[in-house]
């Protein structure tokens, strides 16, 4: 029997995916047997679960398992399951189709370079349709468990622009996928070739996965994987190897992990986790709908992917599984939500992963590697998680002004323990670009005197940087706020003393630009540059004004402090300026220098060519008196 027999085209995503994943994975070609294995687990794995409210499903078929059948003459390999299967439409839908969000923005990062798009996609996760990279068609067939036999449904295709589907008569629960494998490819009809397959890749998977040889002499089905799930075992049992297999496995990355961490817990709650850092960012980390979290299974029954409840938000690079012993077997979201047990375990799987970096930090190029893919993602963590604000704290690196590039690498211990004598503040510094960091004149006086300062150029610093607030008892200072803490020298004057020795002058200066600052100060920071702006305390640091007014918030108007350096000679200049065009252009001109050094956009720059186009051209012309 079989009619409707319809011919349907892929979404254009899969289309492109496919073209993509059979050029850039040909060296990796042999994935698509753990792709096809996984799926095949997978599908058992939501049978069980759909079980336990309704047992009818699994009939007189309740030994669940995977069968691989391979026939060197006909050139086929398959993987049967008697998992959940598939309706006609769900066939349509999970194979025609990528369901994944940012699908389209992900091919748009592929380049035609093997190597990079290899890399991408494995953090894409290839699935199904890695199995075009070795055969040239695939057939599906499958039936819905609890469906009648007449509901069955084929799916075939050759992996170019569309496939076919029809309704067929299906004996069996489950689903069969069936390669018709290249014919370069005929080594994966080698029985041989399938079995140690089999035990690098799913070795570790719940279910027992048979071979069998058709057309050899010992044509049995016989086991091939030890079929108890990995993190049952314990630790010792369980190899380097066996533990990167199983983080492939679960999160469908080509590369190693970074670190994982196995633990059973016993007594009050009992439970196992297993716990994984990439080596690598997945390309949708910064996409808040992505899907993040935990593998549940509660007594070893699969029960939901992505069980976010687990680990904070900032902690969501982080895979693996935790098998409960005490949640009931019938936890949906809600109820998980809801589970007096679940703060404690998420406590303790927190503390965990933190260990595990802790692990990590010690081995410094490691950790590098860690901080350039997630850095910015853990530091969500210190706006997030006051419990464990030290650890975290511990576990930032930075650029600053020591290390003289953009790199990351510096501990705030590092710092400590380059901090002069008589210093006892933490200096950092907000800018949009290194570069602006490292020029800005609010460094000038610090810098002379050897003292070292953060230079946060990313976008969640400045919370960062807030929520921080002080390491080890030593405060962090903004040195763009109007009170600079810094320790006086020799013959120092205090801020007042100089503001009061040079008030007339700085009265004429603020009476110049009143609409533009809040106050003129005589700087004790600056060095080399004439003028820099702050910001008084009770402001927001400019650097968070400029990302709220790009998000489209309105703030209320503020204005800057001018604050400048007394020595300077365009100050000198200045203050000996006696035509008054001349003294209010170049007082613009001072402030107009000030915003720009710190990065800010000038109110009116059309005006500000104008007057310094003067200046240069030593004309009167455009800085008369208004
Ligand atoms: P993923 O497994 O990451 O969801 P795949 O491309 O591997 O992506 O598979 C796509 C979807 O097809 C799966 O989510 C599942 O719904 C369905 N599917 C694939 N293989 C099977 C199978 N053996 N049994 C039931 N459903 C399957
Ligand atoms: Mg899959």
């Amino acid at each position: 029997m079989s009619d409707k027999r319809e011919t349907l085209g892929f979404q254009t995503e899969v289309r492109q995916l496919l073209q993509l994943m059979i050029h850039s994975l040909y060296s990796n070609k042999e994935i698509f047997l753990r792709e096809l294995i996984s799926n095949a687990s997978d599908a058992a794995d939501k049978l069980r679960f759909e079980a336990l409210a309704s047992p009818e499903l699994l009939a007189d078929d309740t030994e669940l398992g995977i069968s691989i059948e391979v026939d060197k003459e006909k050139r086929t390999l398959s993987v049967t399951d008697n998992g959940i299967g598939m309706s006609r439409d769900e066939l349509i839908d999970n194979l025609g189709t990528i369901a994944k969000s940012g699908t389209a923005e992900f091919l748009q990062q592929m380049t035609g370079d093997k190597q990079h798009d290899a890399h991408l996609i494995g953090q894409f996760g290839v699935g199904f349709y890695s199995a075009f990279i070795v055969a040239d068609k695939v057939s599906v067939e499958t039936r819905r468990a609890g469906l009648d036999k007449d509901a069955g449904a084929r799916w075939e295709s050759a992996g170019e622009g569309e496939f076919t589907i029809e309704d067929i008569e299906r004996e069996d629960r489950g689903t069969r996928v069936t390669l018709h494998l290249k014919e370069d490819q005929a080594e994966f009809a080698e029985s041989f070739r399938i079995d140690s397959l089999i035990r690098k890749y799913s070795d570790h998977i719940g279910f027992p996965v048979s071979l069998t040889a058709i057309g050899e002499d010992d044509a049995e089905a016989k086991v091939v994987n030890s079929a108890t799930a990995l993190w049952t075992r314990s630790r010792s049992e369980v190899t380097e190897d066996e533990y990167k297999e199983f983080y492939k496995h679960l999160s469908h990355d080509f590369a190693d992990p970074l670190i994982w961490s196995h633990n059973r817990v016993e007594g009050k709650r009992e439970y196992t986790s297993l716990l994984y850092i990439p080596a690598a960012a997945p390309f949708d980390m910064w996409n808040r709908e992505a899907p993040r979290g935990l593998k549940l299974y509660v007594q070893r029954v699969f029960i939901m992917d992505d069980a976010e409840q687990f680990l904070p938000l900032y902690l969501r690079f982080v895979k693996g599984v935790v098998d409960s012993s005490d949640l009931p077997l019938n936890v949906s979201r809600e109820l998980l939500q809801q589970n007096p047990d679940l703060s404690a375990m998420r406590s303790a799987l927190t503390r965990r992963v933190l260990d595990m970096l802790k692990k990590i930090a010690a081995e410094k190029d490691d950790y590098q590697k860690f901080w350039g893919e997630f850095g910015q993602v853990l530091k969500e963590g210190l706006v997030e998680d006051h419990a464990n604000k030290d650890k975290l704290a511990k576990l930032l690196r930075f650029a600053t002004t020591h290390n003289g590039n953009e790199t990351q690498d510096q501990s705030l211990d590092d710092y400590l323990g380059r901090m002069q004598d008589d210093q006892d503040k933490i200096y950092y510094i907000l800018a949009e670009t290194h570069a602006t960091a490292v020029a800005s004149p609010h460094l000038e006086q610090l810098r002379s005197r050897g003292m070292e300062v953060l230079l946060l150029t990313d976008r969640i610093d400045a919370w960062l940087a807030e929520s921080l607030a002080e390491y080890e008892g030593k405060t962090l200072v903004d040195v763009a706020r109007e009170v600079l803490d810094i320790p006086e020298e020799g013959d120092d004057k205090a801020q007042e003393d100089l503001n009061k020795e040079h008030k007339k002058f700085l009265e004429k200066v603020q009476g110049v630009l009143s609409e533009r600052v809040e106050a003129v100060n005589v700087s004790r920071r600056l060095v080399d540059s004439p003028a820099c702006v702050v910001a008084s305390d009770q402001d927001l640091n400019p650097q968070v004004r400029r990302m709220l007014e790009a998000s489209g918030q309105e703030l209320p108007e503020s204005k800057p402090i001018l604050e400048i350096n007394i020595e300077h000679p365009l100050v000198t200049r200045l203050s000996g300026e006696t035509d008054e065009g001349r003294f209010n252009a170049l007082s613009n001109i001072v402030l107009d220098h000030a915003l720009l050094a710190e990065g800010s956009q000038l109110p009116n720059p059309a005006e500000y060519v104008r007057r310094v186009n003067a200046f240069l051209l030593n004309t009167d012309d455009g800085v008369k008196s208004e």
